[in-house]
């Protein structure tokens, strides 16, 4: 992540270790709080409400007797006495009963009587409206019961002031709330410690992988990652160990590459040079060995010309498909241009080319490149072939493909050497194919051209009866998106 004031940009490396923790924490944390907060709060409004509820009960039974014993004019009853003093004691209270007049005729604290009370309650109160209110800062509840003078009169002779305590309630909260404090303490320090744990784990798969592939890329050993209990840290070593697969394979097949292009090479000169030799170590050479001797090195210095060429050419396919130059072309004609090419090494070796067209094509191709893969493959079935022998070639299209069929009634190849036909350097029979100037390249030079013009090249072969290769390219070229973001 980039975070920038002004000119000033500097980048923050955000840590999965870190934000897992927090994650963990959040999640596990701040819930059990939510929870415990909504509990306390609702605790404590249901009783006190059930509180007022109980001590309002207890004040109109008692606003009753106090309207029927006539204590509003006299305050001189005892049985309302002990009443009004057990109702304050058992509440942990104070009562106090205020007449019509706002005169304070009894108060169970004996500090207040003979005053007046002036409050918008008690003057509500006294138009027969009931009231309550809770303050939790001093931990009591003020209820007003205004004293009716009977049943259905709708006149209030007075009104009853009942405060109570609310401190047991409170000490019930404040204990409850301790209690829910060491509870997500608790709880807390286990989340904590389960994230920490989560996180440093996942963390540590990951380090392992990245541990790994530092010491791949520093050349300390190329074991592949062991296996990972993770599901998802499995799959990125599987995909590692492909890759590291991938590299070892490439990097043999380059080996390998290095050494036959060595030894391809080698062959014609060392040819050359015993060849000269022989001819420096006799005096008075006649000129007839003399001149058979300089053909021999003219033939090796043609081969390892056309070994060079045809290294070239494969360079020249491994490449990205963005180095193909792409043109409209009346494929009848390339073949036709081919076959005419070849027709002299035909004749010689005397084979004789067909070509039939089924449907003209014009596709998008590179010429030159396909040309020398279609080359290849009909100088193949000339090579290959025996005296009177015969190649095919066939030119047709399908819906958005063409097709090319090369058909020889040549030697054919062994089923177990198909496989390995495109191979750079294979080569069936060794000594044959050199004999014919085969490098053992043209069908892999063929096959990378074909592939680069996003087609495909199938073999079929019977020993003794003939080989056929099957051509099929797209008649437009498809250009894929990463070439359309090279360009
Ligand atoms: P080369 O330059 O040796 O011809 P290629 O890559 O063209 O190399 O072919 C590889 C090998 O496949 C050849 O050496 C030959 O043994 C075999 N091969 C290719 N085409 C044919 C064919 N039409 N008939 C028989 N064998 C073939």
């Amino acid at each position: 992540m980039e975070a920038g004031i002004g000119k000033f940009r500097f980048k923050i490396n955000r840590s999965i270790r870190t934000e897992l923790l927090v994650i963990i924490c959040l999640v596990g944390i701040v819930p059990q709080l939510i929870i415990g907060l909504v509990f306390l709060r609702n605790y404590e409004r249901q009783s006190v409400e059930s509180r007022i509820r109980l001590v309002r009960n207890q004040c109109l039974i008692i606003s009753d007797h106090l309207y029927t014993s006539g204590y509003l004019d006299a305050a001189d009853n005892e049985i309302i006495d002990s009443e009004l003093a057990q109702l304050s004691n058992l509440y942990d209270g104070r009562v106090m009963i205020i007449n019509s007049d706002l005169k304070i005729i009894k108060d169970t604290y004996s500090l207040s009587e003979g005053k007046y009370m002036i409050s918008a309650e008690v003057i509500k109160g006294l138009s027969g409206e009931s009231a309550s209110t809770y303050d939790g800062n001093y931990h009591y509840i003020e209820i007003i019961t205004p004293i009716s003078s009977g049943r259905d009169t709708g006149e209030y002779v007075g009104v009853m002031l009942t405060s109570v305590s609310t401190s047991e309630t409170d000490s019930i909260i404040n204990r409850l709330r301790r209690l829910f404090t060491v509870a997500v303490a608790a709880a807390s320090a286990v989340v904590i410690g389960i994230a920490v744990f989560v996180a440093t784990k996942t963390v540590g798969q990951l380090r392992k992988v990245s541990t790994a592939i530092d010491n791949i890329n520093e050349g300390f050993g190329e074991e592949e990652i062991e296996d990972n209990p993770y599901k998802e840290m499995a799959q990125i070593n599987e995909a590692f160990n492909q890759l590291l697969q991938r590299m070892k394979n490439l990097d043999s097949s380059r080996g390998e590459f290095v050494a036959n292009v060595s030894h391809e090479l080698k062959t014609p000169i060392t040819s050359i040079k015993i060849l000269a030799e022989s001819l420096t170590a006799q005096s008075d050479v006649p000129n007839e060995i003399y001149r058979e001797f300089m053909d021999d090195i003219i033939t090796e210095v043609d081969r390892e010309d056309k070994i060079i060429n045809d290294l070239l050419s494969l360079v020249k396919m491994d490449r990205a498909g963005s180095n193909l130059v792409i043109e409209k072309c009346d494929m009848e004609v390339m073949i036709e241009g081919i076959i005419k090419r070849l027709s002299p090494i035909a004749q010689k070796a005397k084979v004789d080319i067909i070509f039939e067209t089924i449907r003209p094509v014009v596709a998008e191709v590179d010429i030159t490149k396909l040309s020398l893969a279609l080359t290849n493959i009909i100088e193949n079935g000339i090579k290959y072939n025996h005296e009177g022998g015969m190649v095919k070639v066939t030119l047709d299209s399908e819906p958005m493909m063409f097709v090319v069929i090369v058909e020889d009634t040549g030697m054919g190849i062994p089923e177990e050497d198909l496989p390995h036909i495109f191979e750079r350097f294979y080569r069936v029979d060794k000594s044959h194919s050199r004999d014919i100037g085969g490098t053992g390249l043209g069908l892999s030079i063929a096959r990378g051209a074909v592939i680069m013009h996003k087609g495909a090249i199938k073999v079929d072969s019977r020993m003794g009866e003939g080989t056929r290769f099957d051509i099929k390219i797209p008649i437009s070229y498809i250009v894929t998106p990463q070439e359309e973001h090279d360009e």
